[in-house]
């Protein structure tokens, strides 16, 4: 049985190049959605300096504002960095930690840990990326996100995993059009649960959202909800393409409506 309301996460990344672009990005994927009532919770994460522009644009809340990144201390000597009270000041209501692209340019686990320990603290929704660089025919890739996650799980205490969010993203599948099979999906949505569930007990484990990302489309977003049993999606590429990106998010909200 499905437990949450998909959530479906927008991460333009390094993207569009200006704060006018920006703003015509959301206001199409505003004008995209319609009216509709949609059982869907909907956000984007814009780069840090469209933050606050976008905040006046979404005055509904239809569509949360995520961040892509945050650094653990409140304010300080600390060059570069923007801190959660920053984030929180302009309407970020979630943030992405941990995301490959980071980890890539050197993000250690133990950093993750402290980002998110920063956060639980908060009520801001934390999506903590998990995810192989590579797979291989032995499974260890199963070991590599279970280490990721059992690090960065220290830091959530077992009163926040409402506002936990697992993003498992396999690094070969981000950006590159090699979308995982459902199958492989639901095997380590079941994987990560099985970790949650170690962590926090079952019913604990059943609060916390599993969503996936890596070459999210339209086209291939209703088997992965079905048959990979995800509840959400975190989506890079085609958030930036406002029709493509609402097309999935109606995706979602049909599935939501017909499933059980
Ligand atoms: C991402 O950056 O988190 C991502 C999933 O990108 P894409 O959808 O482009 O693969």
């Amino acid at each position: 049985m499905k437990q949450h309301v998909p959530l479906i996460v927008g991460n333009w990344k390094m993207n569009p190049a200006t704060v006018g672009a920006a703003k015509k990005l959301f206001l199409a994927i505003r004008k995209a959605l319609g009216r509709k009532r949609l059982n869907v919770h909907i956000a984007v994460a814009p780069p840090f300096p469209f933050l606050s522009e976008l905040e006046r644009l979404s005055p509904s809340q239809r569509i949360s504002l995520a961040a892509q990144d945050v650094f653990f201390e409140a304010i300080g000597a600390h060059t570069g960095e923007v801190s959660l009270p920053m984030l929180k000041s302009v309407g970020v209501t979630a943030v992405i930690v941990g995301h490959s692209e980071r980890r890539a340019r050197g993000e250690s686990d133990h950093e993750i840990y402290e980002d998110v320990s920063t956060l639980f603290k908060s009520n801001v929704t934390g999506i903590i990326c998990v995810g192989e660089n590579e797979r291989d025919d032995s499974g260890n890739f199963y070991s590599v996100v279970e280490a990721q996650l059992r690090s960065a799980l220290r830091g959530v205490p077992k009163t926040k995993l409402k506002q936990l969010v697992i993003a498992y993203e396999p690094v070969w599948a981000i950006g590159t059009g090699a979308v995982a099979t459902p199958e492989d999906v639901h095997e380590m949505k079941l994987f990560i649960q099985k970790i949650l569930t170690d962590h926090f007990g079952r019913a604990g484990a059943e609060k916390v959202r599993v969503i996936y990302g890596g070459s999210v489309k339209k086209k291939n977003a209703a088997a992965l909800l079905e048959e990979g049993q995800v509840d959400g999606f975190l989506i890079g590429g085609a958030s930036l393409k406002a029709k493509e990106f609402v097309s999935i998010i109606n995706i979602a909200h049909e599935y939501e409506k017909t499933s059980v």
